[in-house]
């Protein structure tokens, strides 16, 4: 099933990183994975761009699609930093705030209902977390740190035949400003032999869990 055209256009018109090729490609992994019938989570919500189409998918699915962020921005999302947009921050606090903008966004989009959103950081909640998942997808912090904690904490919740997308893999270091740890992580994932490669698509990279030992 494509995407909806309420779907993309509300995707083309919202605030966020995420491409239309590659995002199309993380809503057929997403449309493909629901069919576990499990959750799909994501790691990094921002201002929703991308959970408009896990949303989309898990409509279709009839699952829930579940988001994860703290909402006060990476590292290159601070004041002062290249990807810093001066309308995310919350003027009364002075820090940035992607919550209200995300909520936004999916209000307009129609998918309120399909979507869990939870705030807090990556580490903390998947320390508590206990329900396997049909996908999940890293899209948050780009440092070392972050990106081996959402993977640490998250590819062992991913299903067998489940999906383990990421994004901003980057194997040439010229393309990327923001450092290669996402790219670093998905060589862990490949060499750890629970995960094989689907996809590749743009930055963005599809796995199957098709073993143990993550
Ligand atoms: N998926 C989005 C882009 C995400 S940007 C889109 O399609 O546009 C990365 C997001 O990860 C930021 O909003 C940041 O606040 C969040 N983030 C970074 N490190 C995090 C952590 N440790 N826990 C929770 N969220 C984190
Ligand atoms: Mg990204």
């Amino acid at each position: 099933m494509p995407l909806a055209p309420k779907t993309l256009a509300a995707f083309k018109a919202a605030k966020g990183f995420m491409p239309p090729d590659e995002g199309l490609a993380l809503h057929s992994a997403a449309l493909e994975a629901g069919k576990l019938g499990l959750p799909l989570l994501e790691v990094g919500t921002y201002c929703g761009r991308s959970t408009i189409l896990l949303a989309d998918a898990a409509r279709e699915a009839g699952v829930t699609a579940i988001t994860l962020d703290h909402h006060r921005g990476s590292e290159e999302q601070q004041p002062g930093w290249e990807y810093h947009d001066p309308e995310t921050v919350d003027p009364e606090i002075g820090l940035m705030d992607t919550l209200p903008t995300f909520r936004r966004t999916l209000h307009k989009a129609g998918l309120e209902e399909h979507v869990v959103a939870l705030v807090g950081r990556s580490p903390q909640v998947s320390r508590i977390w206990g329900t396997p998942l049909a996908l999940v997808f890293i899209d948050g912090g780009h440092t070392d740190e972050h990106a081996n904690g959402d993977y640490e904490g998250w590819a062992p919740h991913v299903a067998e035949g489940g999906l383990l997308v990421i994004h901003d893999v980057f194997p040439d270091p010229e393309d990327e400003f923001t450092g290669q740890a996402p790219y670093r992580v998905y060589l862990r994932a490949l060499e750890s032999g629970a995960f094989t490669e689907v996809s590749v698509s743009g930055s963005l990279r599809v796995l199957r869990r098709t073993g143990s030992g993550v």
